[in-house]
């Protein structure tokens, strides 16, 4: 389903490369740079950090190109943004490695110490937490991750070059056989008409790629056909609101995420006509909406819960500790004035990650469903995954743009990202259907995982990484 590359041969044709000139070699009088990344979106940029902050990489050219504006916000709205994401503790770990966590934290997060993921059509749920104790992810809004990574990287001007408002237009590949004369390196066109050359492209420009595109490398692709609905909620009363919830109604799920005692953030995806009627509705309306799709049995099969509340008496009658209690969600008082907006959904995989001097990190190389709210992490994944191997090549005196490492990185990262992004996928289609054998299945599937501690275990470490 996800497709996966097939390499058989490419290394040999390594042999075949030509030697990478010294440092600060000009190709036709412009300079070439040993890694040029485009896009400096959240992967992008922590692309460009981790880079400049690597000790074998410090004599290397690195250059960040961005289209859009520099986005460091100077100072921090006192209202939250609508844009969030689920930060696991393993992309927390990396920023904090380069120094981009502790502005994070000097500006806005919220912790959560627990989730809980429940069934419309049953009494089915799922509990994660870490002995209540330990943080589970953090809630930060984008514009915040942006500012934190813009800051830092200012702070290694040095080491990395940036451009804002510079979109790369044009790309003419090196040829793998070096006999027409023609530059060894990747060149970029810039809108403005500036060519620059580099030893190594790495694409981080989003899911409608250029550099994935241009590079010939195919997707998989499709629509969910469904919408994302954000919103900054207000609460009915203060709470420690350190639980992230998620119900899974049949049109899509709808999740509440903490932001502060007050304040959550809402993600709710739905059909496209659904959400249309969301965004259009008068404020109250819609708190009610979403009130509703917490709280309401209308989906709910009498028959379905008898099966699973057997199969839950026999649970806490085999493992007494096999059961978790249910927690009821805040109630919401009030939406944002325009903080609703839109976002459509659909899961993307490139079938390669890397070619010879290009590699694809973020949503460049894969989207998912944000059901999971893993997609910035997958790509934060990329990115210490990437540096490593570069980090190596770079002590190793090779050349940084050889696919002799990039398909390491290819293939330690497919190896992570593809049975995520088909788990994801699959509960996205299991959870959207009202059809009865699929829901007792699912229903009975959600409570046996909820009681066996290894299993949850098992999924809160693959998913916190
Ligand atoms: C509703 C919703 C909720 C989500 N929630 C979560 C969550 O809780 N947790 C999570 O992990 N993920 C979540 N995600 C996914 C997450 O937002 C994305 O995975 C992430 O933003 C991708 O970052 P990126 O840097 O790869 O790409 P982008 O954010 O798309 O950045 C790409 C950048 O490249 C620039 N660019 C594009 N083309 C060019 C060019 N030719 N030249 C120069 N620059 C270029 C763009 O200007 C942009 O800045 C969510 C997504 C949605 C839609």
């Amino acid at each position: 389903m996800l497709l996966v590359s097939c390499r058989a041969g490419l290394p040999s044709l390594q042999r075949l490369l030509p030697q990478s000139p010294s440092r600060g070699l000009t190709s036709k009088g412009a300079t070439v740079y040993d890694a040029v990344i485009s896009g400096g979106g959240m992967v992008g940029t922590a692309m460009a950090c981790a880079l400049g902050s690597d000790p074998h990489l410090g004599h290397k050219k690195i250059l960040l190109l961005e289209a859009g504006q520099r986005r460091d916000g100077d100072r921090l709205p006192e209202r939250f943004s609508n844009r969030v994401s689920s930060i696991t503790p393993g992309s927390a770990t990396l920023l904090a490695g380069f120094g981009a966590w502790d502005h994070v934290t000097a500006m806005r997060l919220k912790a959560f110490k627990r989730m809980q993921v429940w069934d419309a059509c049953s009494d089915a749920l799922i509990t994660f937490d870490k002995d209540g104790m330990e943080d589970m992810g953090y809630i930060v809004e984008n514009d915040v991750v942006m500012a934190a990574l813009t800051r830092q990287l200012s702070a290694m001007s040095d080491r990395v070059e940036v451009l804002y408002r510079s979109r790369a237009s044009r790309y003419t590949w090196p040829s793998l056989y070096q006999n027409d004369g023609a530059s060894p390196w990747v060149q970029i066109e810039l809108s403005g008409g500036q060519t620059i050359h580099t030893k190594l492209l790495i694409g981080a420009d989003g899911q409608n790629s250029s550099v994935r595109s241009a590079s010939g490398i195919r997707s998989v692709q499709w629509s969910y056909d469904q919408v994302a609905v954000v919103a900054t909620l207000q609460l009915s009363e203060a709470t420690d609101n350190n639980v992230a919830w998620q119900r899974f109604l049949p049109t899509g799920p709808i999740a509440l995420l903490p932001l502060s005692d007050t304040c959550s953030s809402l993600v709710w995806s739905t059909s496209p006509d659904h959400a249309s009627r969301l965004l259009n509705m008068d404020g109250e309306s819609f708190v009610d909406a979403v009130n509703s799709a917490f709280w309401s049995n209308e989906s709910y099969s009498d028959f379905i819960s008898s099966a699973g509340s057997v199969l839950r008496s026999a649970i806490s009658f085999l493992m007494p500790s096999g059961t978790s209690a249910r927690q009821l969600p805040p109630s919401v008082s009030h939406v944002d004035t325009d903080s609703r907006a839109a976002f459509p959904l659909g899961m993307c995989h490139a079938t390669e990650y890397v070619r010879h001097r290009v590699a694809l990190i973020g949503d460049a190389a894969h989207r998912v469903h944000p059901l999971a709210g893993q997609g910035v992490n997958l790509g934060f994944g990329d990115v210490a995954c990437l540096v490593q191997h570069l980090s190596r090549a770079a002590f190793n005196g090779q050349d940084l743009g050889s696919t002799r490492h990039l398909l390491q990185y290819e293939t330690e990262r497919q190896r992570h990202n593809l049975p995520i992004m088909a788990a994801i996928d699959l509960l996205k289609r299991l959870y959207n259907t009202k059809q009865a054998p699929v829901v007792l299945l699912r229903t009975l599937g959600l409570q046996a995982t909820n009681a066996i501690l290894p299993a949850k275990e098992q999924i809160m470490a693959f998913a916190s990484k």
